[in-house]
């Protein structure tokens, strides 16, 4: 059983002259506590169980992007939402769902309310993107929210405006302040969605702590029947204005006209944590978005939207926010032959060669990232990720699957436990002064190529065997990007 539930990666690099294994151990080594996940049926028990984080002190002057871009990734959140609808009582032919849904029927909140966030942090998250983001990072991170009790109406004749749900923001809170008092689902108060101080630059760490006057942390607007149809919506820093007397911090607006918006809701949030436009990947990127290499569509990552391939994060995104295992030594983390913690940022051809095992990803955080030999300074170096992605079915997390696998619509494929990986080209950079301006790169991430799980075995033998002897250089690009970062301040999409 225990064989069963880790993926062995030997590195034999026999033609290179003492070929070592591994890196050193930390002093102190110690084993893994028992791995059970495995040895049962599927649930949805998470196996990182949720603690309370200090938030570790950073004095440091420059950016770095574990301390996200305007959202900390670490420590506690919760988010206010809003639900409204638009009523096209001069356009009527223009409502895009004119006789609501079973999902949200009409004039009321949506069946799903419940479903989005935790209001308070459970040991077992409950709400889809409350889970989401315990899982992804390790329980490093809780996401929590509610809404208020009510559905605001935005007339278009009161509202010229109001079919736009990219501007729904102010309207709805315009609305909101009619109402005679703040009144979320379950009881909480302005002061409870104000657990961050407004106002870090970008990159730079970020203080927990109210605000005076109280700023709320993230404002989020959920329409039904907008412009935005669904699974459409952006999000920027800043405010559409006071809130029962409280600008916001951060905002977004989304169309969740079919369903809850999970998708959209992710790659939305998660720009605020990770960078703008130019961060797509994994399946949220398109051609007019910057991407000096591939993964414009397909892979996975925070980042993933409608082409994703699985749901969950990538190893790259938990180094990239300093997500680990409270158990890890390190950030990107794997075990040797006997299980012993082991650094699993490898350079082969410096030494680090050996036999690996990777437990599953999600719930350990175990990752290998190998870097690919042969390229010269000031070419591109590239990595390649090995995550052992055990899904659903083992590990019980909801988003360690395919995208669209849920609807068990027979032309989607359900994700087979197994090996994931991608190649990181570049994109490297975590901390500077500047982030953006570094090497004149953006501090993009678009630089992800997944590999289809069916060609790992002719990938590596074509690659391995007969390039790497050879020292030919592997395809990639030649040229420094030369591009400016495309994403502005406010608002990304
Ligand atoms: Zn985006």
């Amino acid at each position: 059983m225990r064989l069963a539930s880790t993926f062995l990666i030997l590195f034999s690099l026999t033609s290179i002259c003492n070929a070592q294994t591994g890196r050193p151990m930390l002093p102190g080594k110690t084993k893994m506590p028992p791995r059970s996940f495995l040895q049962g049926m599927p649930t949805t028990k998470p196996m990182v169980e949720p603690t309370t984080l200090p938030v570790a002190k950073d004095t440091s002057t420059e950016q770095s992007s574990e301390n996200g871009w305007y959202l900390s990734p670490h420590g506690t959140i919760r988010v206010l939402v809003l639900f409204a609808e638009v009523v096209y009582d001069k356009n009527p032919g223009k409502d895009p769902q004119a006789d609501g849904a079973e999902h949200w029927p009409k004039g009321q909140l949506p069946r799903w309310k419940d479903n989005v966030f935790d209001p308070q942090q459970l040991k077992v998250p409950k709400a889809l993107v409350t889970r989401y983001y315990h899982d992804i990072s390790l329980g490093r991170y809780v996401v929590l929210g509610d809404y208020i009790d009510h559905l605001f109406t935005l007339r278009e004749s009161e509202y010229p405006t109001a079919a736009n749900g990219g501007s729904a923001n102010a309207l709805v809170i315009k609305e909101a302040n009619k109402l005679p008092a703040f009144r979320t689902a379950h009881g909480l108060t302005p002061a409870d969605f104000d657990l961050w101080k407004d106002g870090a630059a970008v990159g730079m760490p970020k203080t927990p702590g109210a605000d005076d006057p109280h700023s709320y942390d993230h404002v989020m607007v959920i329409l039904r029947n907008s412009s935005l149809t669904h699974g459409q919506g952006s999000t920027d820093p800043g405010s559409s204005g006071k809130l029962f007397g409280y600008e916001s911090d951060t905002q977004s607006r989304f169309g969740g006209m079919n369903a809850l918006p999970f998708e959209i809701l992710k790659h939305e949030f998660n720009h605020l944590l990770l960078g703008g436009n130019n961060f797509h990947s994994g399946g949220g990127n398109a051609a007019q978005f910057d991407s000096y290499s591939l993964s414009v569509q397909g892979g996975w990552s925070m980042m993933g939207a409608s082409s994703s391939s699985l749901l969950t994060c990538s190893g790259w995104d938990r180094d990239r926010l300093g997500w680990q295992a409270p158990n890890a030594p390190f950030l990107i983390n794997a075990r040797d032959a006997e299980e012993n913690p082991v650094n699993g940022d490898l350079d082969p051809f410096a030494g680090d060669t050996g036999i690996f095992l990777l437990d599953d990803f999600v719930t350990s955080g175990d990752a290998l990232r190998i870097r690919m030999p042969f390229l010269p300074e000031g070419e591109y170096q590239q990595w390649l990720w090995v995550e052992n992605h055990q899904t659903y079915a083992l590990n019980g997390s909801p988003t360690d699957r395919f995208h669209w696998e849920d609807t068990n619509n027979p032309c989607v494929a359900k994700a087979r436990p197994g090996l994931y990986m991608t190649m990181q080209i570049e994109r490297d950079i975590k901390s500077g002064r500047d982030l953006r301006r570094q090497r004149g790169l953006p501090p993009a991430f678009d630089g992800l190529r997944a590999l289809r799980p069916r060609t790992y075995g002719r990938h590596l033998a074509r690659h391995l065997p007969v390039r790497w002897p050879d020292d030919r250089l592997p395809e990639g690009p030649r040229e420094p990007a030369q591009r400016q970062q495309r994403a502005g301040a406010r608002g990304v999409r």
